[in-house]
């Protein structure tokens, strides 16, 4: 029975599990990094933890005997992606990656990229203004760096220890989060620019839909670059490279 590691975290990552699950004759294993203290259910074997670097999860590939490995992590899961790529290189195991497409800036956006939680410091500029952070717990720590200015956090756990600012809101929430929520949200704390990454897809594009109609300044971290995989942009088209990648050697013309 062809053996499948899913490298998720992702919603993504969820929904091809789901789908490869309900094939006969497939043995599917999620793994996830395990940073979040109650991880929604996945539906299918889940392991956690890290592997060790791209040795550890080349080993774990071959001592598992897995057939395909899919990187379908979080855009901004950079290493973990490296990772995947190295390790199907050192095992010979086949790799897939889903890649969700980034967001493009419309008509009415004030998009400012950034590279990183400093330079977003900078593009804020000294005077006080009141800023939703929509980043990881990991990401977050920077802005200590401006205390004048008021904050919104969301995130998934708590955040702690809390940021070292006098005025931080701390909001607990899990997406998907609506555009009409997300309007509601940025009018209630007054907030006036958006720190976020470009994650893509639909889950958490309401902030950014709701702040082009409210004329908020949106301050985007830069996507980290990934390595080169056979990929796919969503679950339906990387079910079909799974099809190709299991396919008997004659049937993919090796
Ligand atoms: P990372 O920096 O790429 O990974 C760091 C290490 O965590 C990896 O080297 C690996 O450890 C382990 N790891 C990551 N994903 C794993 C998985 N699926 N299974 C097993 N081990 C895994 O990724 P990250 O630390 O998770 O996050 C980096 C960025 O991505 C942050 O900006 C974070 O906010 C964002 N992110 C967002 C979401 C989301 O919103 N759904 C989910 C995940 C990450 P070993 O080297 O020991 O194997």
């Amino acid at each position: 029975m062809p053996k499948i590691l899913i490298l998720g975290g992702t919603t993504e990552a969820r929904k091809l599990a789901a789908r490869l699950a309900e094939r006969k004759g497939l043995d599917i294993t999620l793994s996830l990094a395990g940073r979040t203290e109650s991880p929604v259910a996945q539906g299918v074997p889940v392991r956690s933890g890290g592997f060790g670097g791209a040795e550890g999860l080349a080993r774990y590939l071959t001592d598992e005997e897995i057939d395909l490995v899919i990187d379908a992590t979080h855009p901004y899961a950079a290493r973990i992606s490296a990772n995947a790529a190295e390790a199907s290189r050192l095992s010979g195991v086949a790799a897939l990656a889903l890649r969700r497409p980034a967001w493009e800036a419309v008509e009415g956006d004030r998009w400012t990229m950034v590279e990183h939680a400093g330079e977003a410091v900078a593009a804020l500029g000294s005077a006080r203004r009141k800023v939703f952070l929509a980043l990881g717990r990991q990401e977050i720590a920077g802005f200590e760096a401006a205390p004048q200015h008021g904050y919104l956090i969301r995130s998934v756990d708590p955040v702690e220890p809390p940021l070292a600012v006098p005025d931080a809101t701390y909001i607990l929430a899990r997406g998907p989060f609506s555009e009409e929520d997300d309007r509601a949200l940025l009018v209630a704390h007054g907030i006036d620019a958006i720190v976020a990454k470009n994650s893509g897809g639909q889950a958490t594009y309401g902030k950014i839909a709701a702040a082009r109609e409210l004329g908020i300044d949106v301050l985007l971290f830069r996507r980290p670059v990934l390595p080169e995989l056979p990929s796919g942009t969503s679950v339906a088209e990387v079910l079909a490279l799974v099809d190709h990648a299991l396919a008997p050697a004659e049937k993919r013309g090796v």
